[in-house]
């Protein structure tokens, strides 16, 4: 991933336009899990790296810490984004011939500026 958005949201639409991948939905679009905040795709969001010096979204955010660190979308993390894609905190990307598009599939960039504690904890990326 990534970065995650959490209940913190208020729905203000003000990341969506600034993502670069167009990794983020809003609450309503059938491929977001959450009932009514905004949502981060893991299989997409490539924390801007290559695009901006930080992610922008959260630079657009106005509440205090509804963008937190994620863990990186990597082979490493394989497990922690199936369990939790079962779990229903992700809706990962069905493709038609790949499958489920877990990181084992196809890895995403991710800053590697971020401790690890950092992205455990969940903490703001505006703090970045
Ligand atoms: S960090 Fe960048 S790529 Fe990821 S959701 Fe935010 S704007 Fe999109
Ligand atoms: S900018 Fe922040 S508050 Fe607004 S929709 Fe995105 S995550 Fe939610």
């Amino acid at each position: 991933m990534a970065v995650r958005i959490t209940d913190e949201c208020i729905s203000c639409e003000a990341c969506i336009s600034e993502c670069p991948v167009a990794a983020i939905l809003e609450e309503g679009n059938e491929k977001n899990p959450n009932d009514d905040f905004f949502y981060v795709k893991p299989e997409t969001c490539v924390e801007c790296v290559d695009h901006a010096d930080a992610p922008r979204c959260a630079e657009a955010c106005p509440t205090e810490g509804a963008i937190v660190w994620d863990m990186p979308y990597t082979s490493e993390f394989n497990d922690y984004f199936s369990e939790k894609n079962d779990e229903g905190i992700y809706k990962i990307r069905e493709h038609k011939s790949k499958g489920l598009m877990l990181p084992s599939v196809k890895e995403q960039k991710f800053i590697s500026d971020i401790s690890m504690a950092d992205r455990e904890s969940g903490a703001n990326v505006q703090n970045f």
